[in-house]
């Protein structure tokens, strides 16, 4: 029988803010007339982050970015390089392919980076922002905070598949939605519930220990969401909140994992960030909209925000 469902690609999605960015960059060319430089860090053997770096320069150069990659043997030598960087006034923005150490010493590398020019936004002020719902890093609102890559490029994916409502105003345009997210890790699917309860929506966040639930309270009283515990996991409370779930987005690091088609009620939104499928073939079945893969608009979100880096830098100068 037929599938009522249709993928939609992330090249897709990634091709409307390629555009904005490439027009940004033509617009800069008499602050940065060769283009900004981003610099990015590689010091591991994943051949998953080399093909990830090689995809980024090539984004990169194709928009008048330029992209240097600095690759390491020794990692232990990954850190007095970020600071030169850091210092350097020719470098716009900075990433580091992780793992590095595989342990808590990756979360102070991520803070070496100079935070005004963390593109992939894990300096610790812009997850705290996040986190406290606010949205300027000044008072007079003229700096916009830098949001964290992979959850911002599910939110423009969210907008790009009308789950965002923009009739009702801004930071409520998620208002009655209901979402699942299968990952909780710190880099992604934690800020990802916070950014999604933020804007109004209900998130079941679930990861291998227990539910969550995530929300602004009763009608959105609440300026920044708030977190309610509703248990161990089990597949029995994942199918109960997958059962009116407008959307369900999946991040679990493994090939075997396979979400069950049959939790996803008929019509709604299924987006997978995993580098692994974690959706079955026949989810289109009961999916209405299904995203595979997100990585393309990952780099157009950290494009996004090293302009944004640029711009807010130059205001600084100004102010
Ligand atoms: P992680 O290992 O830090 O976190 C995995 C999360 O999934 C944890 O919260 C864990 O509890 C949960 N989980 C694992 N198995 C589960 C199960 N069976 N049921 C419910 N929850 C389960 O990983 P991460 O850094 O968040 O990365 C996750 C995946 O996303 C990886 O495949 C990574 O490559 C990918 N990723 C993609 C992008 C992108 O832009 N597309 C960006 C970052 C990471």
């Amino acid at each position: 029988s037929a599938k009522p469902g249709r993928t939609i690609l992330a090249s897709t999605i990634s091709k409307i803010y390629d555009e904005e960015i490439q027009s940004k960059v033509t617009a800069m060319k008499s602050i940065r007339p060769q283009g900004p430089l981003l610099v990015g860090f590689l010091a591991n053997n994943d051949p998953a982050a080399e093909m990830y770096a090689r995809w980024t320069q090539k984004t990169s150069e194709s928009l008048g970015i330029r992209y240097e990659l600095r690759q390491f043997e020794d990692r232990d030598l990954l850190e007095e390089n970020i600071i030169e960087a850091n210092n350097d006034d020719s470098v716009d923005g900075i990433m580091i392919y992780f793992p590095v150490f595989g342990n808590a010493q990756d979360q102070y590398l991520q803070q070496v980076v100079d935070k005004n020019k963390d593109v992939e936004g894990l300096n610790f002020v812009y997850y705290q922002n996040l986190y406290h719902n606010v949205r300027y890093l000044d008072n007079k609102k003229l700096l916009k905070s830098i949001l964290p890559c992979t959850p911002l490029a599910i939110v423009k994916i969210l907008e790009y598949l009308k789950i965002y409502n923009p009739l009702l105003p801004d930071g409520n345009q998620m208002y009655g939605k209901k979402c699942v997210v299968i990952n909780r890790s710190e880099i992604v699917g934690r800020p990802l519930a916070a950014l999604l309860a933020n804007d109004g929506a209900i998130v079941y966040s679930v990861d291998v220990n227990n539910i969550q639930k995530f929300t602004r309270g009763e009608s959105l009283k609440l300026i920044k969401h708030q977190v309610e515990d509703l248990g161990d996991y089990s597949e029995d409370s994942l199918k109960d909140v997958c059962k009116d779930a407008d959307v369900i987005i999946t991040g679990v690091p493994s090939e075997s994992y396979k979400f069950p088609t049959e939790y996803i009620r008929d019509g709604a939104i299924c987006i997978n960030f995993s580098s692994h499928k974690n959706f079955k073939e026949d989810v289109k079945t009961k999916a209405s909209l299904y995203v595979p893969m997100t990585g393309k608009v990952t780099i157009a979100m950290l494009l996004r925000n090293m302009l944004r880096l640029v711009e807010n830098r130059e205001k600084l100068k100004s102010i």
